[in-house]
């Protein structure tokens, strides 16, 4: 068995050889996604002004040296994308570029399920030769997205309860020898120093630690792209929220101090995240709903690896942070009385293309890429949800339509 076997592998190896080539000469220049690979290095509880402030200290080198800009979580109060400033839903969002509305996990019980398509699985389906990694220190993120491990979305799921020189040490050896196209990496220390110390030296110093670990899997990449200098690498960082004024101690609720939080990239982002709207369409909380979202991590790394994303199946609130923006701020409301969804959003970059709109995948309108509202006033008999994709310059984003609030 074992030499027909191998000759088969050898076989299938050389098939695979031939129709790269092939590809590669039928594309000339174009793009090969499958040298992109993505990192994405996930620091639990880290309050944006604290994080800042080490940072001006000259106590976070490693963070120091990405593009680094304020985004929100939680959603917008008061509307169906609210969810509480927790782990669970905070995670869930960022490795889905959904929120609570969609993916479902509206708390941190480890027993809830993601309801919505995850990164893991939209990149491993875009090619059998991806994989992905998801190394955790809080264990409930791998429980929250068993499903993806049970079907092989994620190929590696590693949990450290709570120990991040394990999640570190980990991942310096997969970045040494495995050859993962997405890891996901969750350090935790923060949280826990400011769930003990609230806000102060303590805390600052784990945020410090947490650099420090975080320079060790840099360290590892570097020599990775070193000795491999044709892959390209993303590596973003972020957190899952804020922390509750003025001590720092809780998070959860809806204020300003839990709702911020930071994106970081290692190559330079477009304006969602460099240029925030100062007038948003929701003016609440001092605009910080114009800064960009932790649901637009998801849309970046994708974009990235070149996946494709197909309007008519696309169903992800965020925006990317990379290439093109799309139509950005998009908010969708259902007046039940008048039978109409009201879709609004704000452009900040031309088009040679019109706008189109599709609901639930199908193609409603085309309009002028300087417009900025919709009206769909032709919903079907029975509304249920309805997905709408806004697509400009080949970017779409979604918003999801309820009739019901959505059981979570
Ligand atoms: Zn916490």
């Amino acid at each position: 068995m074992y030499p027909i076997a191998k000759l088969c592998g050898i076989g299938l190896l050389l098939g695979l050889l031939a129709t790269l080539l092939l590809k590669n000469m039928l594309l000339g220049d174009a793009v090969d996604f499958h040298r992109h690979k993505a990192m994405l290095v996930g620091i639990d509880g880290v309050q944006y002004e604290q994080l800042k402030q080490v940072i001006e200290a000259g106590k976070a080198p490693n963070i120091a040296l990405f593009h680094l800009g304020k985004s929100y979580t939680g959603g917008i109060k008061g509307t169906v994308t609210q969810q509480p400033t927790l782990s669970g839903p905070g995670w869930a969002t960022i490795l889905t570029g959904a929120w609570a509305n969609r993916h479902r996990v509206g708390s941190n019980d480890s027993g809830l399920r993601n309801k919505t398509d995850s990164l893991f699985k939209l990149i491993s389906l875009s090619s059998p030769t991806r994989h992905t990694a998801s190394i955790v220190s809080w264990n409930p993120i791998n429980d929250n997205f068993v499903d993806d491990i049970n079907a092989g979305f994620i190929e590696l799921g590693v949990k450290c309860g709570g120990d991040d020189q394990c999640t570190t040490d980990r991942t310096v050896q997969e970045l040494r020898t495995g050859n993962f196209d997405f890891i996901f990496v969750h350090l935790d220390q923060p949280d826990g120093a400011g769930h003990e110390n609230g806000f102060g030296p303590r805390y600052q110093e784990a945020i410090t630690r947490t650099d420090q670990q975080l320079g060790q899997i840099l360290a590892a990449l570097t020599k990775r792209k070193h000795d491999n200098p044709e892959e390209d690498w993303l590596v973003m960082l972020t957190t899952d929220h804020g922390r509750r004024p003025p001590d720092g101690y809780d998070h959860g609720e809806q204020s300003y101090s839990e709702k911020t939080t930071f994106i970081a990239l290692d190559k330079p982002a477009n304006e969602e995240l460099t240029r925030p709207i100062e007038d948003p369409i929701d003016p609440g909380l001092e605009g910080l709903y114009g800064f960009a979202s932790v649901a637009d991590i998801a849309p970046t790394i994708l974009v990235h690896l070149g996946v494709n994303t197909d309007p008519q199946r696309y169903a992800i609130d965020g925006v990317p942070l990379l290439g093109h923006v799309g139509v950005r701020q998009l908010t969708a409301s259902l007046n039940s009385a008048n039978r109409t969804v009201r879709l609004r959003w704000r452009v900040t970059e031309g088009s040679k293309q019109p706008l189109r709109i599709y609901r639930s995948g199908q193609l409603i309108a085309k309009l002028t890429d300087s417009s900025n509202e919709y009206i769909d006033s032709e919903l079907p008999p029975t509304i249920g949800q309805l997905n709408y994709t806004v697509v400009l310059n080949e970017v779409p984003v979604s918003r999801l339509v309820s009739e019901v609030p959505v059981k979570r």
